[in-house]
Parts: C-alpha cells; structure tokens; sequence
C-alpha cells in the first residue's frame, strides 16, 4: 500500500487533510428523537466535523415520511414561444424580481441554454421549478428514487450513479444540501469534475461550520447525527475543492433563525419533528414568540453578512488539467 492509500483508510485522520483530530462529540439523532447517539470527530487543521463510523443500518434514520422523498413537483408547463426567443433578457429581469428558485444562480453567469444537472435531486422539485421559468436544458440524477421518473420535455430523473453519467457535458451541476449525506466526499467532486465542461461550475449548498457550532456543539441541528456524515469549515472546502481540481469563485452566506431556535429545542431534548402523526410541523409557535424569532431571523442576517452563517453556497469552477 502506498502512502496515499494508507492515510486515506486511516480511521485516526481526517477524510478531508489527513491530519489527527482533535475533538471528539456524541451526537444524538434528534430530527425525529430516536436519540440514537453517535461520535462525530473533529479535524485539528481544517476544523472539518466528520461521523466517527459509517452506520450500517443508515435506512433507520431516513424513515418513508423523510421531508426530501415527499417534496411534491409542479407541472411542468414550457414558456410561450415568444417569450423563449427572448430567453436570457427574460432571465436578467427574473434575477431583478428575486425569485427563489433562482436565488443560488444569481451570483454566476448562467444563462438558459445551459446544460444542467442536479445530483441528489429526489422526485426532482427544483429541477422542474427550474424549468417552469425557462431552463429547459436540465436533469437530475439520484440513486436512491425507486425508478426513473420522466417529467416530459426531455426533463428525467436518472436512477444512476454519478460516475455512469457521460464527461464534459454539463455547464452547470447543482448539490443541494446532498453533499454532507454523502461518504466519498473526494470522489463525488471527483466525478463531478468530470462531467462538468471546461469552466463548467459545481454548486454546492451545504451546512457550515461556525457561530451556531461554536454556541451549541452537540446540539447544533445542522450536525443532524446520523445523516449528516460531513460538516466543513470554508477551510475544509478549500482543501476538498483544490484537491479535486476546482477553484472556489464565489461564496453565499444564507443561514436562517432555523440555526438557533432549532438548536435551542434539542439543547432541550425536543425532537424537530416530536408528533408521530405529524411529521412535517415544527413546534416553533409552542416554544418561540414572534419576536424571538424575529431576533433570531436578525441575527442570522448579520452571521450571513460577516461569512459566519451555518449554511453556505460554494461555486466550485473546474479548474484546466
Ligand atoms: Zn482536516
């Protein structure tokens, strides 16, 4: 075995650089209160939280009422021709208005006739809402949908593996909060990397290491033990991202109240989702007045402002061989 290959099956060090941890937590699993506990360790150079053991029974933790598989999809309905033929002037004017399907697209340069693929996309919500305001030019991959699912206008959802799909030919990939439920950090960015154009840009929306951690540790909502194997630091993405041949262009802080009043139930020993029945509610009214989440909304703007909110968008380029 050479060096490489020994540091990387070396359970001791980090996943993301190599070096020894530093910290070790216990997490328990909250988002449904199984209170299942696991230990997370800390790197001691990139900060990079990561999940001590793979579980094996993972199944357990992504129950049939898990939020990502029932997000429901609209019709997919194409834009009049008229309005096709003036496709990227339109698109100028849509970023103008602030719609939120397109919030994680403003900051780059992308246009219509883009090509683009989202990865771990379930049913694929966002693939047909990007659709509906004119990207027609869009799939999604996800090997865990239980067949593939044909939307119309050429718009699929693959039920594939990443590295089946053809090299060089997306414009654009998106990673919508997947990348942190994924084992194989390297190899994802890897394969991405390869599917991507020359210049092509990886998207990737992930929790974030910062103030919320520092405040809560083991109850952080985001750690959301055992589904979440990754948690970077920007220094860990920096690592990740530079390892696997990419250049970070951009980063978009868009942490929400959600980071402290969540945090602040499992500090309590409340679960996310503690009614059987009802899977989807948060107790937030229960537990929070109006002005407490205010405050807590104010807070995460300005954590967002100073590049400390706990979630973030990175736009990775891919960088000439
Ligand atoms: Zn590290």
């Amino acid at each position: 075995m050479n060096t490489e290959n020994a540091l990387k099956g070396n359970n001791k060090l980090c996943k993301i650089c190599y070096s020894p941890f530093s910290d070790t937590y216990l997490v328990k699993e909250m988002m449904f209160g199984f209170r299942d506990e696991f230990s997370y360790n800390q790197c001691s150079s990139c900060g990079c939280l990561q999940i001590a053991e793979f579980p094996q029974n993972i199944d357990k933790y992504y129950p049939p009422y898990y939020y990502s598989f029932n997000a429901e999809t609209a019709p997919l309905k194409r834009q009049p021709f008229i309005k096709r033929i003036v496709g990227n002037f339109r698109l100028k004017k849509l970023f103008k208005k602030d719609r939120p399907a397109l919030r994680y697209l403003k900051p780059i340069d992308v246009n219509f006739s883009n090509k683009i693929l989202e990865v771990g996309c379930g049913k694929g919500r966002q693939i047909c809402d990007l659709f509906n305001l004119g990207f027609e030019n869009i799939e999604g991959v996800d090997k865990f949908i239980p067949q593939e699912i044909d939307h119309g206008f050429g718009v699929r959802i693959l039920k594939k593996d990443i590295e089946e799909l053809k090299p060089n030919n997306y414009d654009l990939i998106i990673m919508n909060h997947v990348l942190e439920h994924m084992p194989e950090q390297l190899n994802v960015l890897k394969n991405c990397r390869r599917l991507l154009k020359d210049e092509g840009c990886l998207l990737i929306a992930i929790p974030i290491i910062a103030e919320a951690f520092e405040i809560y540790k083991e109850n952080w909502v985001q750690l959301d033990a055992p589904r979440h194997f990754f948690l970077h630091t920007v220094k860990s993405m920096n690592i990740l991202a530079e390892e696997t041949g990419y250049e970070i262009r951009h980063k978009l802080f868009d942490s929400l109240s959600f980071q402290f009043w969540a945090s602040e139930l499992y500090k309590k020993d409340i679960p996310l989702f503690p009614e059987e029945n009802n899977r989807l509610a948060y107790p937030v009214e229960k537990y929070f007045s109006e002005e407490e989440i205010e405050n807590y909304q104010t807070k995460a703007a300005k954590l967002n402002a100073e590049g400390r909110g706990d979630t973030a968008v990175f736009y990775l380029f891919k960088k000439a061989n």
